[in-house]
């Protein structure tokens, strides 16, 4: 539902809905009542007629589900509620709503029926009995006619999006039913326009109804600016990374498709290091408000959720909406995208979308009137950029906000006792402070960017201006021409491809395999380490441990291809710095969990170890035998103990 029309001075408390129902209304997490429900469940609850002028996404059918439920009596099993809707999708949708909206009114069952689903499941449900039933009008005929829905018990009836019932061609199996049901039954009609069928429909059969018409306000706001990005050349896990370390951002919610999605995003952003929680329907209402407190109090940064838990949140210092999902429809970007530029302030909305999903972002374009800008993700040279503005104003934070008496004066003793100057000491010092991992990303693979085609916002030009039709292939939007649309070329024809396991050196006929393991440089992982484990657990020589490579969040090793399964069992649990290897097949573009290490996430940074460096740097083998000795002694040892 569009902001404006959230607004209303009106609580739900004020509207005499039964407890059970508002429960579930909090639940959902609506603050507010929608104008259209401000004016719509007073009428309906006492009992009038209803005829709105409304569409989709002004909270509509709470509007006429709220008081049609709690005019329900769960004790009589028969059909009370008959929803007629234009389609299968809006049965559904609006039946879902109302099991939601019921969750709490014991007794009380939502029962869809629609044409393509059988007859027999529909009969088996109805009989088992449902007070509300949402269908579309060929079907709620049918059943009619067979004498398997009777509506001779019937309080209430709505008719949603009628112009569209009469639009598809409904209107005469709508007027068939509505003078089947019993004449003092309560009538609801919506329509988002009035033509002058449904307007006559309405004079017959309403009586003295309560006009209600809302403004249609899809458009968003102008303070949010928005632009996209398409998921190619990098995961969508590197891509928010990037965007992430180089805008400058407060609040970010982040939006995915499910419940899941939330906590797996929200954890690997928490091991990258950003402050972030996930939020979604499964977190009971109170923990739910306690972390959108902690998102406002500046605790957390990102919230990765769900469209459900996220509607209506009001929170002033959200600067970013990134759809990492791309909506399941236009209303539902303009409620996310919304959720920024609260209080006056600016917002930034970024949408990923896949190439296949293309069509959804002409879709919000044409629905909310506003062009989406084209994005290019951050470049590493503006990442380590960011980086090292970052840490350049935590040193001046700390000069302005700690007492460093007692350094200044040991960092004075430290210069007079020796040759070097206050630049270097601070050096040292800023050095000891990032610790083992680099501040900024690999010079190297900053090059290796700078040749690279990953341009992401020259996309196919040519389809999103096909796709947009009415406007007429505007080039100069993004100013890019045709220069994008090669570079993107480029990158598409020439995929890199899989790298396939080096061969053993000593043993070149031994068909080799790359597998994935989850530890990285972020974990401080060495290849001896990783060397040390695998011989360790797997009992492997390690002269069949081929080429290691290590990436910030995960590395690769070399195995003989089909390796026994109870060994693979045993290394998935064997833990490195900690934490599980969970080894996997490579299969040679960075899996979901991929690292942040900057490059094309298909062009794996190489930080080979040869078998000599290893043989020296592995555990236990200090004097430089050959490996199998040490993996021996190791497996005897632990057999012994
Ligand atoms: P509708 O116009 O009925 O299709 O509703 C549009 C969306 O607004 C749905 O996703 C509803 O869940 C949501 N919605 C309905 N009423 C409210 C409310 N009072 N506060 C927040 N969201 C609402």
């Amino acid at each position: 539902m569009s902001e404006n029309n959230l607004k209303s001075d009106i609580a739900f408390s004020d509207l005499n809905l039964p407890e059970a129902i508002q429960k579930a209304v909090t639940e959902q997490g609506y603050e507010q009542p929608s104008p259209i429900q401000a004016e719509a469940i007073p009428a309906l609850l006492e009992g009038r007629d209803l005829l709105g002028q409304a569409q989709t996404g002004t909270g509509k059918t709470a509007a006429f589900a709220l008081p049609l439920l709690a005019n329900i009596d769960p004790n009589n099993r028969a059909p009370q509620l008959l929803i007629l809707a234009p389609t299968r999708e809006l049965a559904i949708q609006v039946a879902e709503a109302c099991q939601q909206y019921a969750k709490h009114l014991k007794g009380v069952n939502v029962l869809p029926i629609y044409g393509g689903q059988s007859y027999t499941i529909q009969l088996k449900q109805l009989n088992r009995g449902a007070q509300v039933v949402v269908g579309t009008p060929g079907r709620v005929m049918d059943h009619m006619r067979r004498k398997t829905l009777s509506l001779n018990g019937l309080k209430a009836l709505v008719l949603d999006e009628a112009d569209e019932m009469l639009r598809m061609g409904f209107i005469d199996d709508v007027k068939w039913v509505l003078e089947q049901s019993p004449p003092d039954r309560q009538i609801a009609l919506f329509s988002a326009t009035m033509p002058r069928e449904v307007k006559r429909v309405a004079d017959q059969h309403l009586q003295d109804p309560v006009h209600i018409k809302i403004a249609n306000k899809t458009a968003t706001a102008a303070n949010i600016s928005q632009r996209y990005w398409i998921v190619r050349g990098f995961h969508k896990l590197d891509a928010i990374t990037r965007i992430l370390e180089s805008e400058e951002s407060e609040g970010v919610i982040v939006f995915v498709r499910t419940k899941n999605a939330t906590a797996e995003l929200a954890d690997k952003l928490s091991a990258r290091g950003f402050r972030s929680d996930a939020l979604n329907g499964d977190i009971p209402q109170a923990n739910r408000e306690k972390i959108i407190d902690r998102l406002r109090n500046g605790k957390l940064d990102i919230l990765v959720a769900t469209d459900v838990v996220a509607r209506g949140l009001d929170v002033e210092r959200i600067s970013h909406v990134i759809n990492y999902d791309v909506p399941h429809d236009t209303e539902s970007y303009i409620h996310r995208i919304g959720r920024t530029g609260r209080a006056g302030r600016s917002g930034k909305a970024i949408l990923f979308v896949a190439p296949r999903e293309k069509r959804m972002l002409f879709s919000i374009e044409r629905a909310t009137k506003q062009p989406i800008e084209p994005m290019d993700l951050p470049s590493i040279a503006d990442i380590n950029k960011s980086r090292v503005d970052r840490f350049k104003d935590s040193i001046l934070a700390t000069i302005n906000t700690e007492n460093l008496d007692f350094f200044s004066q040991m960092i004075t003793e430290l210069q007079q006792g020796s040759e070097v100057s206050s630049e270097q000491i601070a050096a040292a010092a800023a050095f000891m402070a990032q610790g083992e991992t680099s501040l900024v990303l690999d010079e190297a693979a900053m090059a290796r960017e700078a040749k690279s085609t990953h341009s992401s916002a020259g996309f196919d030009r040519s389809d999103k201006e096909r796709g947009r039709g009415d406007r007429g292939g505007r080039n100069e939007r993004s100013g890019r021409g045709d220069r994008g649309e090669r570079r993107e070329r480029s990158y598409v024809d020439k995929p890199v491809p899989n790298k396939q396991a080096t061969p053993l050196k000593e043993h070149p006929d031994v068909p080799m395999q790359r597998f994935r393991l989850d530890v990285g440089r972020r974990n401080q992982v060495k290849p001896g380490n990783i060397v040390g484990a695998i011989a360790n657990e797997a009992e492997l020589e390690s002269k069949y441990i081929g080429e290691i490579e290590i990436r910030d969040d995960y590395s690769t090793v070399d195995l003989p291809a089909d390796m026994p399964k109870e060994v693979m069992g045993i290394l998935r649990r064997a833990r490195v710095a900690g934490r599980p290897l969970e080894i996997s097949l490579f299969d040679g573009t960075a899996p979901a969990s991929s690292d942040f290490s900057g490059e094309r996430s298909d062009e794996p940074k190489k930080k080979s170890y040869s078998s000599k460096k290893r043989d020296r740097g592995a555990p236990g083998d200090k004097a430089g035998k050959g490996k199998s000795d040490y993996a021996q002694r190791k497996s005897n040892e632990r057999r012994k103990g």
